[in-house]
């Protein structure tokens, strides 16, 4: 029997694990979760799951009228709280939470020599050298639970190089339409993903492209490959999640119905396949597939994440925390579609990277600097 501890587990990725857990109960057994504000979930997940031990959530005091009915669980807050879920005894951790918060969890799993299946990629994106070098010392496996990073991993040999990795794209809903119709997106417009469905940061982030500018970064820490080695291919389908290209021309890829759940149990059960994961795909009558080269020139996004690559240092982090503050108030309604870009573009061009190995501090100090500038610039 696995223990699984979650990290996020009142969003879309969270549920999906509970979902799977559910589903394989000779398998998993759920023992610590976090939640942030969305405490109404915690009672009904604690009357489901008796194994769990320790939950966190934001503050007590959302917790203070049902709490005592559970004398068994531990329950915790704030960042002492995440920190307590992410180095409970148990045998793998998820990462589920949205964005740069979920970097300093990792790390404490890591330290704590705990197995992670990895949903957030911020973690790869602001911190990649140190995590993988950090994994690496501690003997800690990461399993991605990013759809494409999960197919590519699932298509990886042991004994045969690579040539390529082709990261798939759906292109978000906004795929092919020129910049005047980007000018009139609207909130709707950009939270209805084709294929997907995700929480709204993700959502917004898919429909920009950034989602997959981070996931080029994502899969460099991932699986060790030089930039160059990272092709997107815009496959508005969804049905291939990624495709490793072989040194010899042979290309693999990895299909099915656009599932989350798919690449979660993949990293749950430690690459052991599992039944009643996702539906099967119907081929009747007929399936079609279109594939198209990304333009690294035409989405700004990308070029800033192969920009990210050859700057290193602190640029990425001041690209996801640029990005994330953007998204935060493009949701608010207080810029529009368009002015994400500009306020990414803007803030790396304002910022002095630092070289350097970098130390958790210089991380975290160029993320406030990056959410300050765009904060600035928004007000
Ligand atoms: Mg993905």
């Amino acid at each position: 029997m696995k223990k699984i501890a979650i990290l996020g587990a009142s969003g879309s990725i969270g549920m999906s694990t509970i979902e799977v857990i559910r589903r394989h109960p000779e398998c998993f057994e759920l023992v610590a979760f976090s939640v942030y504000t969305h405490v109404a979930c915690i009672a009904p997940l604690l009357d489901e799951f008796k194994t769990v031990k320790m939950v966190a959530c934001k503050s007590l005091k959302d917790v203070e009228s049902f709490r005592m009915k559970y004398p068994m669980v531990q329950f915790f807050e704030k960042e002492e709280g995440i920190n307590a879920v992410a180095t409970c005894p148990c045998d793998l951790c998820v990462n589920a939470i949205v964005g740069f918060a979920g970097l300093k969890p990792t790390l404490k799993a890591i330290e704590n020599h705990t197995d992670i299946a990895l949903a957030n990629k911020e973690t790869l994106v602001v911190a990649g050298e140190m995590i993988m070098k950090k994994a690496k010392e501690n003997h800690v496996k990461i399993f991605p639970i990013d759809s494409e990073h999960s197919a590519i991993f699932q298509c990886l040999e042991k004994n045969n190089p690579i040539h390529k990795i082709l990261l798939t794209a759906s292109g978000g809903p906004f795929f092919q339409k020129s910049e005047e119709e980007l000018k009139k997106v609207t909130l709707q417009d950009a939270l209805k993903h084709p294929n997907w469905k995700m929480g709204n940061k993700i959502t917004i982030d898919s429909a920009t492209m950034f989602n997959k500018a981070f996931e080029v970064i994502e899969a460099k820490w991932l699986f060790d490959v030089n930039p160059s080695q990272i092709e997107v291919i815009i496959h508005p389908q969804s049905l291939v999640h990624s495709m490793v290209e072989f040194i010899d021309g042979s290309i693999k890829a990895q299909l099915g119905v656009p599932d989350m759940k798919m690449a979660i149990a993949y990293a749950l059960n430690d690459q052991i396949r599992l039944e009643h994961i996702a539906n099967f795909l119907d081929f009747h009558p007929s399936v079609h597939m279109d594939f198209y080269l990304a333009d690294k020139q035409q989405y700004l996004p990308l070029k800033l994440a192969y920009q990210a690559l050859k700057e290193q240092g602190t640029y990425p982090a001041v690209m996801n925390a640029a990005n994330e503050e953007a998204v935060h108030f493009f949701l608010e309604g207080r810029i529009q579609f368009i002015d994400i870009f500009s306020i990414v573009e803007k803030t790396l061009a304002a910022h002095t990277n630092i070289e350097k190995e970098l130390t958790l501090e210089d991380v975290y100090q160029a993320d406030g600097w990056a959410r300050e500038y765009v904060r600035r610039m928004v007000s």
